[in-house]
């Protein structure tokens, strides 16, 4: 473990899966601390980054405006950005979206659900605008590396982060990528 590393991490348009499933590696946290700082992150409530992060891990597609300024902001103090689980790398979940209109979305959600009391579509001014469709976080900014899976397990943030953190380019085999 030669180089010792300051990492990021954030939630866009995510569930926070991947960050849990990132928590999985269990007591190897205490060897990652042994080989990284934790900066902007979930786990420490830092709520921007340092102006160098040598490792930003981004969780979560883009659905609304804050998503794109967040990580606008997020690619400019990272040296690595990763893409982690299949929000960041394609859309996921949310991106279903994309097949419907947005304003059908917000009336079934907001007005036309079962049993839904007093039905209006939030309009407060401090809502991030929506975006009309939900893109992945490439077609905005480049990404250095993509971490697959919904979530990525424990193995793969572990073996992708000691191999970086050794000098190393990741290499993840096929155990850790594949989904059949
Ligand atoms: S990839 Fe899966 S686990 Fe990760 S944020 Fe998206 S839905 Fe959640």
């Amino acid at each position: 473990m030669a180089t010792r590393l300051k990492v990021a991490t954030t939630s866009l348009a995510g569930c926070f899966g991947c960050h849990m499933s990132f928590l999985d590696i269990d007591e190897r946290i205490l060897q990652l601390a042994e080989i990284a700082d934790f900066d902007r992150s979930p786990l420490t409530d830092i709520k921007h980054c340092s102006e160098s992060v040598d490792i930003g891990l981004i969780e979560g597609g883009l659905c609304n405006a804050e998503n794109v300024h967040t990580l606008r902001e997020f690619r400019k103090s990272c040296r690595i950005l990763v893409a982690v689980g299949a929000c960041a790398i394609n859309g996921g979940l949310p991106a279903m979206r994309n097949h419907i209109k947005l304003e059908d979305c917000l009336n079934e959600a907001y007005l036309d659900g079962y049993n839904t009391l007093n039905p209006q579509i939030p309009n407060d001014v401090e809502l991030p605008l929506l975006l009309n469709k939900v893109h992945p976080i490439h077609e905005v900014v480049k990404v250095d590396y993509f971490l697959p899976g919904c979530p990525p397990s424990a193995d793969t943030f572990w073996k992708f982060l000691t191999d970086l953190a050794s000098g190393n380019e990741p290499s993840l085999p096929y155990d850790l990528i594949h989904y059949d």
